[in-house]
């Protein structure tokens, strides 16, 4: 049995969570930022790791975290993969092996010595680790990683027909079936029978936390807390935005600083950042044609390129990619890297206007605390609920028609750069992004905001009564 890599700190009178993420930094990062959030609150907190990690990111992460973040390692139970096809995505086979793991905590929590005070866990785990932390005796809330808007969605699942046009939840929003995560067409994907699973356990937790604010989804979050969306549910608590790591990674990342100082010579709001997040690849014909695009467009462009899902699989010259001699044409107007950028720091530099994203919903948040605005084109998964979710607020345009990971077909370069073009000219789209971040910036500082007060832990343990 594994001990904590590192010793515990708090003193013995504050409580003490244990934060459990799941796979991908998409889930990571905002557990760190919780846990952050948690620890200048007088709570003190440990992070469960089950290694080795999916990515390098989350495992550079994990070692950078500081000394007030305590890890607990985490061997997982081992999978079958002959129970699995081959083709199964990596992010949600990690998730299914810690699922699978869940008997294993209660054992490693009695040789740690610590008692936590309550857990927080990943939604993608909910059906396996709830029961578990139940018969110990230890509350367990959920942090929920995407948009309460993808969450109405999520939790109405046991009630839904998934053949159905459309999805009107509660009445407050209306989800059509393209949007569906496209997973969830085949009964039997690893990612269809978790969820399913997961969404009936929902209501057995003792709250769940969401990364938005409430300027930014209040119908949906209003109709959740009215008891609209699934009748007795737990509180919905909406406590982003979450503040960003800042220099909390004590190593820079090597492809940071050619960005930033690239950044730093071109004119104020004149770039669009081209990325789609740590996980989503795009195949060589459409690199190639968004790239054509982006040359069109005539705007300066900073773009991380990405062809593969896992980052440790990434090698090569970029120009493999994008096409001998495409670097050097595009010079001094457009960059192409193809490491991890700080993208907190690229949509905070005054360079930045907009975010060619694909609508992950960290993403979707940092650029509405930044005031970016988005050209929206979202691959797969939650994507199309939060791409929505910018146009309707304004802050974005988002061409539906653009064909998503599963689909045939490319998006060609014209269409691209008329629309990169479109975005960056948007006078009013920026003055609309201007305004959700005084709002953001509002619910940040907790000075307006009841819901940001609920990351207390007075105000926590009241909901476990
Ligand atoms: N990210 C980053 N640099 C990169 C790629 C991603 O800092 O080069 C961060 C990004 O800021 C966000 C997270 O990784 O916090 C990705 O989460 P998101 O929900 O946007 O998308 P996902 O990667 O899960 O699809
Ligand atoms: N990386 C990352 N996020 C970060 C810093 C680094 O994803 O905040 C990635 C980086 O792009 C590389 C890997 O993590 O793929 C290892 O980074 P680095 O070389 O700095 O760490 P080391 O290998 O020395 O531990």
């Amino acid at each position: 049995m594994s001990q904590p890599s590192r010793p515990f700190s708090s003193a013995a009178s504050l409580p003490h969570i244990l934060l459990i993420p799941s796979a991908g930094m998409g889930h990571l990062v905002p557990f760190v930022r919780l846990a952050t959030a948690l620890s200048i609150r007088r709570i003190t907190v440990s992070i469960l790791a089950a290694r080795p990690t999916v990515s390098a990111a989350e495992s550079h992460l994990l070692s950078s975290l500081p000394s007030s973040i305590p890890i607990v390692d985490f061997p997982l139970a081992p999978l079958d993969p002959s129970y699995f096809p081959p083709s199964s995505d990596p992010f949600y086979l990690h998730y299914e092996a810690l699922r699978r793991s869940a008997h294993l905590l209660p054992p490693l929590l009695s040789v740690t010595g610590t008692s936590f005070s309550a857990l927080i866990i990943d939604v993608s785990i909910t059906s396996t680790f709830l029961p578990v932390a139940s018969a110990a005796n230890i509350p367990c809330f959920l942090l929920f990683t995407s948009s309460a808007s993808m969450f109405a969605l999520y939790s109405s699942i046991p009630s839904l027909s998934l053949s159905s046009a459309e999805f009107n939840i509660a009445g407050v929003l209306k989800i059509p079936n393209s949007s569906l995560p496209p997973p969830l067409r085949d009964p039997t994907n690893l990612f269809t029978t978790q969820l399913v699973d997961n969404s009936r356990a929902l209501p057995l937790s003792q709250g769940i936390l969401i990364n938005t604010f409430p300027a930014l989804e209040t119908e949906v979050l209003t109709a959740f807390n009215s008891g609209h969306i699934v009748p007795g549910f737990p509180p919905v608590i909406a406590v982003g935005p979450l503040p960003p790591l800042g220099n909390l990674a004590e190593k820079q990342p090597p492809g940071a600083s050619q960005a930033m100082r690239w950044l730093d010579q071109q004119p104020e709001r004149s770039v669009m950042y081209v990325s789609f997040g740590s996980r989503t690849a795009l195949p060589t014909d459409q690199i190639r044609e968004l790239g054509a695009g982006l040359e069109m467009s005539g705007c300066r462009f900073l773009w991380v390129v990405k062809s593969t899902k896992v980052d440790r699989e990434e090698t090569g010259e970029i120009e493999e990619l994008v096409g001998k001699g495409y670097s050097g044409r595009v010079e001094g107007r457009g960059l192409v890297v193809r490491e991890w950028v700080e993208q907190v720091a690229v949509l905070g530099h005054r360079a930045v206007a907009g975010f060619l994203s694909h609508c992950g919903w960290n993403s979707v948040m940092e650029a509405a605390a930044a005031g970016v605005t988005v050209l929206a084109w979202p691959r797969t998964a939650d994507q199309r609920v939060n791409a929505a979710l910018v146009a309707r607020r304004g802050v974005g345009v988002w061409p539906e028609h653009w064909v998503w990971e599963a689909d045939e077909g490319v998006v060609a370069a014209e269409e691209i750069g008329n629309k990169v073009r479109e975005v960056m000219r948007n006078q009013r789209m920026r003055e609309t992004a201007a305004k959700l971040v005084a709002e953001a910036t509002v619910e940040q500082d907790g000075s307006s905001d009841a819901s940001k007060a609920m990351l207390s832990w007075p105000s926590l343990s009241r909901l476990l009564n």
